[in-house]
């Protein structure tokens, strides 16, 4: 009997032919070469079928090779196996008194996985998590192992590829010191007379969230970097205790805040690394729109605040700074991150999502990779103008589509 496998949010069934955890490099590249079709499953955090291999081929885990992270400290890099998560990665990086210069909202998702879909964090000079990685290495269609970094021409192509080249065995990542940050929640900001940019700059890493029932926002996560000088948030109220980002959720899985100083990786997540951040019962969709339409983009949900509000848990709005890889949402331009986490229910969030796309349409929104969306290919196509770029690399290192699926042909085809 076949084994299932689903996504972390139990909203998608992987239509695979086998499910293979191999257990060396060798088995692996074996496998890969002998294999007609072949996807890469990371920790499976997305939310639609970009990990699916599709009913004749091979869903891959790279969970039974052994873990590798090598710190060098002298070079301020860190060469770690792509399916280790980011919670494991951030305390070895920590151990040597160094750091990542960000993190996503939840630390449990795998590197690899991350980097392939444009996963981000918050931040007006904080690109995704791509950018920060130097080197990549793949095993490509034949078996054998390619690596591309920095500098090659083909590098813009390689992170950020929706696990289209080859199965990411390793990354190495650039470091930065260790640095602390403090957490202050603030509570009601209101949509009118926003001051985005003054908001969204008063910290290194701020959020905002949002239920939507009423205009404006419920809380803002305003994460400082001790090493940097204090920001007055005169725009909204301190919470007097700490908040969890979905309303009448226990705090308790959130990050430590009320201002207490503590390692950047136990600040820049919301959720605690050591606990499990929800039952997993929602979907997500993200739309990065220019980060200049910030306050246009934010009062067109405002218009269909109520149909939004109907099936949503909560909004996030991030800032993600323009990042060069072809693929990447935030590509050559300064984005603003607007995310929802909806309710478990596909057929009652799907009419939502398509309207919620048509009021974003005027500001050329890009979807996250990982999360829900119904845009038309060619639209999501249309706004990558590096997409022949990668074209030719899939066609350069998998010349004949092993590791594209339905979901990448989709945004290949055309
Ligand atoms: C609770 C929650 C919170 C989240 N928070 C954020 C957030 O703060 N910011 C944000 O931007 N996103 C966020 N996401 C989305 C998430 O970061 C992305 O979906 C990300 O891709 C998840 O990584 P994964 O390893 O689980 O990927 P998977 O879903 O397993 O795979 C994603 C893609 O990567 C490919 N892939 C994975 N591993 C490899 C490999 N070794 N080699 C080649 N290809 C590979 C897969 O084939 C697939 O195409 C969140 C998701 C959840 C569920």
């Amino acid at each position: 009997m076949r084994e299932t496998v689903t996504n972390w949010a139990r909203t998608v069934t992987y239509d695979a032919k086998e499910y293979r955890r191999p257990a060396s490099l060798d088995a692996l590249r074996a496998l890969v070469s002998g294999a007609a079709k072949v996807r890469v499953l990371g920790s499976g955090h997305s939310f639609n079928r970009v990990a699916d291999p599709g009913p004749d081929g091979v869903l891959l885990s790279t969970a039974g090779l052994a873990p590798v992270i090598e710190v060098d400290t002298a070079a301020r890099t860190v060469r770690v196996s792509g399916g280790v998560r980011y919670a494991e990665l951030a305390r070895a990086v920590h151990a040597h008194g160094l750091a990542l210069p960000n993190m996503a909202s939840l630390p449990h998702i795998s590197v690899a996985g991350s980097v392939a879909t444009g996963t981000h964090g918050s931040g007006l000079a904080n690109p995704p998590l791509a950018s920060a990685v130097r080197e990549v290495e793949l095993v490509v269609a034949d078996g054998t192992t390619v690596t591309i970094a920095r500098g090659d021409a083909r590098f813009d192509g390689a992170v950020t590829s929706l696990g289209a080249l080859g199965v990411v065995i390793a990354l190495t990542l650039d470091l930065e010191p260790a640095f602390e940050v403090e957490q202050r929640v603030f509570t009601e900001l209101p949509l009118e007379g926003l001051e985005f940019e003054a908001v969204a700059g008063s910290a290194y890493s701020v959020s905002l969230f949002t239920d939507w029932r009423n205009p404006g926002f419920r809380q803002v996560w305003v994460k400082r970097r001790t090493d940097r000088p204090a920001v007055d948030f005169p725009w909204a109220a301190p919470a007097a205790g700490p908040m969890h980002p979905v309303p009448g959720m226990p705090a308790v899985n959130c990050t430590e805040q009320l201002g207490v100083a503590g390692p950047w990786h136990e600040r820049l997540p919301h959720f605690r690394a050591e606990f499990t951040p929800s039952s997993g019962a929602e979907i997500q969709s993200e739309y990065l729109v220019p980060r200049a339409a910030a306050v246009g983009a934010l009062s067109a949900v405002d218009g269909i605040r109520e149909s939004v509000a109907g099936v949503l848990q909560t909004c996030e709005v991030r800032t993600v700074a323009a990042d060069p890889q072809w693929l990447s949402p935030a590509h050559a331009r300064d984005s603003v991150a607007l995310h929802f986490t909806w309710v478990r229910d596909e057929a009652a969030v799907g009419p939502v999502v398509r309207g919620l796309e048509e009021a974003l349409e005027p500001f050329e929104p890009r979807p996250h990779w990982g999360k829900v969306f119904g845009m038309p290919a060619a639209v999501v196509r249309g706004r990558y103008e590096r997409l022949d770029d990668f074209r030719a690399l899939v066609r350069d290192l998998d010349p004949a589509g092993k590791f594209t699926n339905a979901f990448v042909g989709e945004v290949l085809d055309g």
